[in-house]
């Protein structure tokens, strides 16, 4: 039976605002961890990860100001870089990529792969290997520090690349945080059942959250082959279908958008973006169509 399959469920639960990329002292950010940490939870941020680079810094003896700190990293040298989410030890930087992939998963946590579009041949991650390797969640489609580096902070165009051929993997957005002028470029908005680690690691393994650079999103709904989307200081709404296509576009303060019956035979999925005033956007996680 032709549905919409939604990562987002009905799930109902408050959304949380986060951060998984963040460099500190203990690597090449500015600053130390319990300074990094106060600027986000000055910042309004509810969840943060410091991901030092081939370091796991330690979290547990923070002042977390109230927020939830993930412990993670980067994995940096001899390869493409990866953050390894929810670590419970250090994954060595082994050049084989698809071990520290593998690596992250018995350790039980996400592995997320990096700025793909940084770098002047706009090539951090090769398509190929992207496509090559398994078991990793997502990657990054929005990496905050990328607007002053050469590349291309965003990355949708290799999402739907992947996205097209059958992998399901979802898009995250960071800020990469090296100095104060990378806070609050992009982040995660998450829709999690409850405020802990394990709480916000499970919505984003399956999903439930989508990213941001400035437009909030209230409520995201699947009711048959409706799709809901409201965002509140969004106008105008893009829908994009397999290998980038946009297939509709909707100038609303509202999406409610009956997908065509012709669309199960073009497409596997849809994913919309948000657009608010002076380029400020959100990214939904993709719905899939299902036959
Ligand atoms: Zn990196
Ligand atoms: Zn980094």
């Amino acid at each position: 039976m032709r549905r919409v399959v939604s990562p987002y469920g009905n799930h109902s639960g408050s959304w949380l605002r986060g951060n998984l990329h963040t460099h500190t002292m203990c690597s090449d950010g500015y600053l130390p961890p319990w300074d990094t940490v106060a600027e986000y939870a000055r910042l309004g941020y509810d969840f943060l990860m410091l991901s030092d680079h081939d370091a796991l810094t330690e979290v547990d003896g923070l002042d977390s100001r109230g927020m939830v700190l993930i412990p993670g990293n980067e994995i940096t040298d001899g390869g493409g870089h990866i953050l390894h989410v929810n670590a419970s030890r250090r994954v060595p930087p082994l050049k084989n990529r698809q071990r520290v992939i593998d690596r992250i998963a018995a350790d039980g946590g996400l592995a997320i792969l990096c700025h793909p579009n940084w770098e002047k041949e706009f090539n951090h991650w090769p398509q190929r290997q992207l496509e090559r390797l398994n078991g990793y969640h997502g990657i990054e489609i929005y990496n905050g520090i990328s607007e002053r580096h050469p590349g291309n902070a965003l990355a949708t165009d290799r999402w739907d690349r992947l996205l097209g051929i059958g992998r399901r993997v979802w898009g995250f957005g960071n800020d990469d945080t090296h100095k104060e002028i990378d806070q609050a470029k992009a982040w995660n908005m998450v829709c999690a059942r409850d405020r802990s680690v394990s709480g916000i690691v499970d919505a984003l393994r399956s999903g439930r959250f989508y990213v941001s650079t400035g437009v909030y999103i209230d409520a995201i709904r699947v009711s048959g082959k409706r799709i809901i989307v409201e965002a509140r200081n969004a106008q105008c709404y893009d829908i994009i279908a397999d290998y980038g296509r946009i297939v509709a576009r909707v100038a609303d303060t509202v999406l409610d958008f009956s997908v065509p019956d012709m669309f199960w035979e073009k497409f596997t999925y849809l994913r919309v973006e948000c657009h608010g005033p002076a380029a400020i956007q959100a990214w939904t996680q993709p719905f899939f169509l299902q036959k």
